[in-house]
C-alpha cells in the first residue's frame, strides 16, 4: 500500500497522526486552519469519515472524536478512519450553531455541489467535500442540550438502494443507542428546515451509509465516551477492529422507531418537563405542563402515540429557553412502530 495524502500530510499504513484540511483567510489577514485526525490501519479495510461540530457549538461530538482517536491503534486497525473533531470552525470559535459570516447551517447539501467561490459556508465545503467523498461510512455527532435522551437519526428514505439502507440500520443497531427513522415526520417544525436537507441524508442518497447522532449535553465534552463507544462499535461491526461491542448506558431502547416531530404548545409560560426523556410512553400519557407565574398550569401536552421524548429542547428560536413564546416547539417525539 502507498502513502494516503489527505489535506496537507500523507499518511503510511499503519500510523496515525494531524493533518490540516485546508484553511479560510480572516478580514485580519488571519488564516483559520481545519484540523484534521488521520489513523490509516496497517490492513485494508473501509474509510469511516467521523465529524463534529457541524453546528459549531455542538462541541459532544468534538470531544468525542479526541478519545476515539487517542483510543485507536493503527497497527490494529483495518481501513482508515478520517476524523474532523470541528467541521464548522468559524461557527465553533463564536459558539454559534450556523456560520457566523453568511448565517448557513453546515449540516445540509453543502459537501456535494459547494461553490468553492461562494460564501465562507460554501467554501468550507468545498474544503470537506471531497474527504467526505472518500468515505465507505460517514458518522455526524451531534449533541441535544439537556434535559434529552442520547439516539441517532437514520435517513432511511434517503437511501439509494436497498445495500445502503440495510448497511445504516447495521451501523445504527452497532452504535448502541435507541435509533429512530427520521424519513417522513408527522410534525417536523418547518423553521428548522427540511430535515432530509441535513449532510447525513445526502450522503445516503450518494450511495454512503450515514449516521447522525444526538449526544447528551451539546455544549459540553462531558459525553465523549458514549461517542467514542459508539464509533468503535460501529467499527467492529465494520470489520475495522477486533473486540466485544461495548455497552452504552442507556442500552437502546426495544424495538424500532420512527420520527413524529416536534411537540408544541400553545400557551406561553414556564416548561415543566413530566417525563425523563428516553422513557417509553403511551398514547395521551402527560409529557409536559406549561404554568403562568403563579405555578397554575395553563396546558398539559400529551404524548401523541406510543413512543418516547427524546429532548426538552424548549423554544429553540428564543435560544433554547424553557420560558416559552406562545407557540413554542417544546421537544422532539419518537413514535414506536414495532
Ligand atoms: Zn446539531
Amino acid at each position: 500500500m502507498t502513502a494516503l495524502s489527505i489535506g496537507s500530510a500523507q499518511f503510511a499504513p499503519g500510523t496515525s497522526g494531524r493533518t490540516s484540511l485546508g484553511s479560510l483567510r480572516y478580514p485580519s489577514g488571519f488564516s483559520l486552519d481545519i484540523p484534521c485526525l488521520v489513523a490509516r490501519g496497517s490492513g485494508d479495510g473501509p474509510v469511516l469519515v467521523v465529524s463534529g461540530a457541524t453546528h459549531g457549538n455542538e462541541i459532544a461530538g468534538t470531544a468525542a472524536i479526541i478519545r476515539l482517536m487517542q483510543a485507536l491503534d493503527p497497527k490494529k486497525l483495518r481501513g482508515t478512519v478520517i476524523a474532523i473533531p470541528v467541521v464548522n470552525i468559524p461557527a465553533f470559535n463564536q459558539g454559534e450553531y450556523s456560520t457566523p459570516q453568511d448565517g448557513r447551517n453546515m449540516a445540509s447539501r453543502i459537501y456535494w455541489n459547494a461553490d468553492a467561490k461562494g460564501t465562507v459556508t460554501a467554501r468550507l465545503g468545498a474544503i470537506l467535500g471531497p474527504v467526505y467523498r472518500m468515505a465507505d461510512c460517514y458518522i455526524d455527532l451531534h449533541g441535544n442540550r439537556e434535559p434529552c435522551a442520547p439516539m441517532s437519526m437514520m435517513f432511511l428514505s434517503s437511501a439509494r438502494d436497498q445495500e445502503v439502507r440495510k448497511k445504516t440500520i447495521a451501523i445504527a443497531d452497532a452504535f448502541g443507542v435507541t435509533a429512530v427513522d427520521m424519513s417522513d415526520p408527522v410534525a417536523h417544525p418547518d423553521w428548522v428546515g427540511p430535515a432530509d436537507q441535513y449532510s447525513v441524508p445526502v450522503a445516503l442518497e450518494n450511495g454512503i451509509p450515514a449516521l447522525m447522532v444526538e449526544l447528551v449535553g451539546a455544549y459540553t465534552v462531558l459525553d465523549a465516551e458514549r461517542g467514542r463507544k459508539g464509533v468503535m462499535n460501529v467499527m467492529r461491526n465494520l470489520g475495522m477492529i477486533d473486540g466485544a461491542q461495548e455497552k452504552q448506558d442507556p442500552a437502546a431502547l426495544p424495538g424500532r422507531y420512527r420520527y413524529w416531530g416536534s411537540l408544541s404548545a400553545s400557551a406561553a409560560g414556564l416548561l415543566w418537563p413530566r417525563v425523563r426523556p428516553g422513557t417509553l410512553l403511551a398514547k395521551g400519557d402527560a409529557v409536559a405542563e406549561i404554568t403562568d407565574l403563579y405555578g397554575d398550569v395553563l396546558e398539559t401536552v400529551v404524548s401523541p402515540a406510543k413512543g418516547f421524548m427524546w429532548s426538552f429542547n424548549g423554544a429553540l428560536y428564543g435560544a433554547g429557553t424553557h420560558a416559552l413564546p406562545e407557540g413554542s416547539d417544546i421537544g422532539f417525539f419518537a413514535e414506536k412502530v414495532d
